[in-house]
């Protein structure tokens, strides 16, 4: 019986290294340690030795059966490694295998803000004018009727360049110039947005960047009927059109008359609150009738062409629309407060 138990040990083992697939191996098992295995019916015949052979026949079958089982475990690992290989060189794409998921970048609230000014303005006609972040000391204030040692020149303190007279804008009215050097004699319906820096001390309510959409019109019949017509509609697009508005006379070296245009608070209705310091108005904008030396520095004879300027600030815009009230949040980059727009 020994010699069968050998038999079958060697015979088995070849078998096994036959067995390529799972269901080969599921068989192999079957037939070998199964219940009706060949190693089992051979145990079953035990019985038949003579007592003092059993204890070592016994051993010898345990000893095999544990080899047969170890060899199996072996070749099923294998077997099922190679398995998954082929499935994977198979197919390139395994739709059962998790995602990556993708970040989502989204727009900046100031982003928005600006293309909600575009839009609106760009319904009335007005049409994109770029004009550089970095500006001369003669376009950034001396045509603009800032000329040097204007009072003026003390609220809007730059960022100097090495380059005499080369600064960073401090506003982008500087554009007012351009547009009209670049488009005399034809009348001129511009807004000029963009980035500008001042030298300032920063707090929660002044940056040392902010951006500004500049407005110009230029033309034969403008009067400040017209400028009120636009701005009034710009404040009903952006507020809502039962907000009511009014102008207040004020000062600007670039325009003359000048005002500073408000909207009735949107969020006490004009009844008063802490936005808008008890008096129902909120300031949104500042505006005036261009000073003829601005349109003669343009190229444009101030007894024939008319105008009128404005000047928005995005952040403040959106500080009102949507209750911001750190201008420092803007340009923090934390995403848990740009994500909330
Ligand atoms: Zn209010």
């Amino acid at each position: 019986m020994a010699t069968d138990l050998d038999k079958t040990f060697n015979e088995s083992v070849e078998k096994l290294s036959m067995a390529a697939d799972t269901a080969a191996l599921e068989t192999w098992y079957r037939e070998t340690l199964g219940k009706k295995g060949s190693i089992t019916l051979l145990a079953r015949q035990i019985g038949k030795l003579p007592a003092e052979d059993r204890p070592q026949f016994g051993q010898q079958l345990n000893q095999v059966k544990k080899n047969l089982q170890e060899a199996f475990e072996r070749r099923e690992t294998a077997v099922k490694t190679a398995e998954l290989e082929a499935k994977l060189a198979g197919d390139a794409i395994d739709v059962t295998m998790p995602g990556r998921t993708r970040l989502r970048g989204g727009l900046h609230i100031i982003t928005k803000t600006m293309r909600d000014i575009y839009r609106i303005f760009g319904d009335m006609g007005f049409q994109i004018y770029r004009s550089p972040d970095v500006e001369t000391d003669k376009y950034n204030f001396e045509l603009l009727n800032f000329p040097p040692h204007h009072p003026a020149r003390d609220m809007q303190d730059s960022f100097y360049t090495t380059t005499p007279d080369v600064i960073l804008r401090t506003h982008t009215s500087g554009g007012q110039i351009r547009a009209m050097h670049e488009y005399y004699p034809e009348p001129v319906r511009v807004i000029v947005p963009g980035m500008c820096y001042r030298n300032e001390q920063i707090t929660a309510r002044s940056e040392i960047q902010f951006t500004q959409v500049e407005g110009l019109v230029v033309g034969h019949h403008i009067t400040f009927a017209d400028l009120k017509g636009t701005l009034t509609e710009f404040a009903h697009r952006m507020y809502g059109p039962q907000r009511q508005t009014r102008f207040r006379a004020s000062y600007f070296p670039f325009t003359e008359p000048s005002a500073e245009m408000d909207v009735s608070c949107f969020l006490c209705d004009g009844d008063g609150c802490q936005v808008c310091k008890y008096t129902g108005w909120l300031e949104i904008l500042g505006c005036g009738m261009v000073h003829p030396n601005v349109l003669r520095n343009g190229g444009y004879d101030p007894q024939i062409y008319f105008g009128f300027a404005f000047g928005i600030g995005p952040e403040r815009i959106a500080m009102l629309k949507y209750g911001i009230d750190d201008i420092r949040q803007f340009w923090s980059n934390d995403l848990r407060f740009l994500r909330q727009f």
